[in-house]
């Protein structure tokens, strides 16, 4: 799924159709992107417009362009874990919160989600009686036929909408604590398994045995008997951590397994690459290197010209920050390693902001495909590999290591593998 950032420089409806299923952009945007949307239904691809019902929680001034003309915006900032909506307040807001979808194009609806204070608080109750509500009306209106503009398309879907933050996801268990005092990815061992991957680390800790524990189940249990046909989970203030990032993999995969529902993630950046080797059916990326944040770091800010686009380098899964010597270290990484996307000469690195925009779109392209070619225990090690690869050219460039979640993901994973063939074991006993 691509975030089809607005002027991206990219054509997101015509290229890398084969790894692109859909198009997504923010609802506040739609009104000034109806071209766009057109275009992407008539080539068959979905489109999501995200509501983004967390700005609600923003003074209104923060909410971004285009927010206050939403019919579910509220007059004053919704404080989720105060304030009760009564049931005719739920509906009204659930309803709005459709219908602004709809009619605007989206294939793919999502039911509001909102950023909670702590998981499983008072917030995440309101956040399902939002979800019930949006399924009724979904139901009532029978939302799942083509607009009548478009009686051929297929039938529209509706997706429950999960925002969590990654440090709620780990609040509460024996690795969450540890990683919150050992700063990000030292979350230490809980149980003594190992969990190194194949193929080498990535440079730190590694998620073993239960990484969300308690959190995580209960998130799959308050959600999985929802009537919807997928899951959007967007991961707010994610630190890269194997403790967080091996609880969102549970999360999405425990999900998926326990429904059989497509789960997409967003919001974890260029993390996302191993959330798709690991078998998470889909994830939003492009539109920048940033995940995301709450309250947002710069709301519109991605469309801002004359801002240094980092460019991407799959020698390093990453791009290069800005600092004194990054314009040396993309220009070795380019000789080293040529690129092949054509929007610039193979021996050097994109010199101009539309060719890098492009270069960073092909590759994004090029990686989600690398990331899903066989199956997950085989992509898994592919990409240990890589991020082996990636780390030993990091230290010569003097760059950070990869975050530890990169390989966090695969490690919990396979744990969640190990243990459904347990339970399979044993029911066939
Ligand atoms: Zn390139």
């Amino acid at each position: 799924m691509a975030w089809a950032a607005p002027r991206a420089g990219f054509d997101v409806v015509r290229e890398q159709r084969d790894v692109v299923g859909a198009i997504a952009l923010p609802l506040r945007q739609a009104a000034a992107e109806t071209a766009l949307i057109a275009r992407a239904a008539d080539e068959g691809l979905g489109v999501v417009l995200a509501g983004q019902a967390h700005l609600n929680q923003l003074p209104v001034a923060a909410r971004g362009r285009g927010f206050a003309a939403l019919p579910f915006a509220q007059p004053y900032p919704l404080h989720v874990e105060r304030t009760r909506m009564s049931a005719t307040a739920l509906a009204d807001y659930a309803e709005a919160f459709l219908d602004a979808q709809l009619s605007a194009g989206a294939t793919l609806a999502t039911t509001p989600a909102h950023v909670c204070d702590a998981e499983l608080s008072y917030g995440r109750e309101q956040d399902l009686g939002l979800a019930h509500a949006t399924i009724a009306a979904w139901h009532e209106r029978q939302a799942w036929r083509p607009p009548p503009q478009r009686p051929d398309a297929p039938p529209r879907e509706l997706f429950a909408g999960i925002a969590v933050r990654g440090r709620g996801l780990v609040a509460g268990s024996a690795r969450g604590d540890a990683a919150a005092r050992d700063g990000v990815g030292g979350a230490a061992a809980r149980d003594g398994v190992a969990g190194a991957p194949a193929g080498g680390g990535a440079g730190g800790a590694v998620a073993r045995g239960r990484a969300g524990g308690d959190v995580v189940d209960r998130l799959i249990e308050l959600y999985a008997p929802l009537d919807v046909s997928g899951y959007w989970l967007t991961v707010f203030d994610a630190d890269g951590s194997g403790a967080q990032l091996g609880a969102v993999a549970e999360l999405a995969l425990g999900l998926q397994h326990a429904t059989g529902r497509p789960v997409t993630v967003s919001g974890i950046a260029s993390l996302h690459e191993a959330l798709l080797a690991s078998g998470v059916a889909a994830t939003c990326a492009g539109g920048g290197a940033a995940g995301a944040s709450f309250p947002p770091k710069a709301i519109d800010g991605d469309e801002v010209t004359g801002i240094a686009v980092e460019v991407f380098h799959p020698a390093i899964l990453g791009t290069v920050p800005p600092g004194p010597h990054a314009a040396d270290a993309l220009e070795w990484l380019f000789v080293r390693h040529p690129c092949r996307c054509g929007e610039h000469p193979l021996h050097e690195p994109p010199r101009r902001r539309r060719a890098a925009l492009r270069h960073n779109a092909w590759q994004l392209a090029a990686e989600a495909r690398d990331a899903t070619r066989l199956v997950p225990i085989i992509d898994e090690q592919r990409l240990a590999a890589r991020i082996g690869r990636a780390n030993a050219i990091r230290r010569q460039l003097a760059l950070a290591p990869l975050q530890p979640g990169w390989a966090a993901v695969a490690a919990a994973a396979r744990t969640r593998r190990a243990a459904a063939a347990d339970t399979a074991m044993r029911l066939d006993a």
